[in-house]
């Protein structure tokens, strides 16, 4: 099934799209557009309704905060509509030419994710009419993803920095002594309004984020502990009580996992970075 709405807050208008092959949406991804300034692209399997949804829009430049599918799902497609430059961090940008493989799990929720070489480079800030976007490093869940700061307004667009107060699944590559860092890098910015892409907008930003920065602390406190007393990383996620999603785990072939998380801490610590 697929489910398609549309929000607003001030001159941010933002849509939400879902798609579950079997049943209601449960996961949803948002598209963010503000004075001709399109942020990300959405997951392919949405691409029809994205691009139906989109056609009243005049962009007239697009932006990907990071590489994963459902950010990069229909940058070619979006780009052809609306006949505009595409921009996107310099990670991303290389990332993109030959994008990491995915899971069957992730090519069944989002969609597929084709490499893109046409991708403009831009690190520092993006400029419209009225606005101007201060373009934030904050890697950790992605090496190459951004927020997007316009500081006049007060709006972060957080890309997914937060999606939830605690984490379900956990890639491979996720840094989470990186994440833990880039929440304390936006917390110290002035902002009032945040812009997640998985979730409403917040007028509490900066609350929901301390929550998540005292959750991965607290998380990897835990694991670090238990690491210097000897436990392997299963024997830590089964003494923390952790349970997979077992379909998920499975049909992602352990791409969607919270022993990931477990790992990360341990690797993190090892390396220096979580202290
Ligand atoms: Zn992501």
């Amino acid at each position: 099934m697929r489910a398609t709405s549309a929000f607003s807050h001030e001159d941010v208008k933002y849509f939400n799209f879902g798609y579950n092959p079997i049943s209601k949406p449960t996961l949803f991804s948002f598209i963010f557009y503000i004075d001709g300034l399109l942020i990300d692209t959405g997951q392919a399997k949405m691409r029809k309704q994205i691009q139906q949804t989109l056609a009243e829009l005049d962009v007239d430049q697009i932006f990907i905060t990071h590489h994963h599918e459902d950010h990069s799902g229909n940058i070619e497609p979006l780009k052809n509509q609306f006949d505009c430059p595409v921009y996107a961090p310099n990670k991303c940008c290389d990332l993109m030419k030959a994008p990491p493989p995915l899971s069957f799990a992730q090519k069944l929720v989002w969609g597929s994710r084709p490499a893109y070489r046409e991708l403009k480079p831009e690190d520092y800030q993006i400029k419209t009419n009225q606005y101007n976007f201060e373009i934030i490093p904050i890697p950790g869940h992605a090496p190459d993803m951004v927020a997007l700061f316009e500081r006049e307004k007060g709006w972060l667009f957080s890309a997914d920095l937060y999606i939830n107060a605690y984490i379900g699944y956990y890639l491979k590559d996720e840094s989470i002594a990186q994440q833990i860092q880039s929440i304390k890098t936006v917390l110290a910015l002035d902002f009032e309004v945040m812009f997640c892409s998985h979730n409403l907008h917040f007028d509490n930003g900066k609350e929901v984020l301390k929550n998540k920065l005292q959750y991965l602390q607290d998380f990897s406190g835990k694991v670090v502990r238990l690491h210097q007393q000897g436990l392997k990383p299963k024997e830590i996620f089964k003494s923390l009580g952790l349970k997979e999603h077992g379909f998920i785990n499975l049909i992602s072939h352990g791409e969607l996992s919270k022993l990931n998380m477990v790992k990360s801490a341990v690797r993190d610590y090892e390396n220096g970075s979580l202290t």
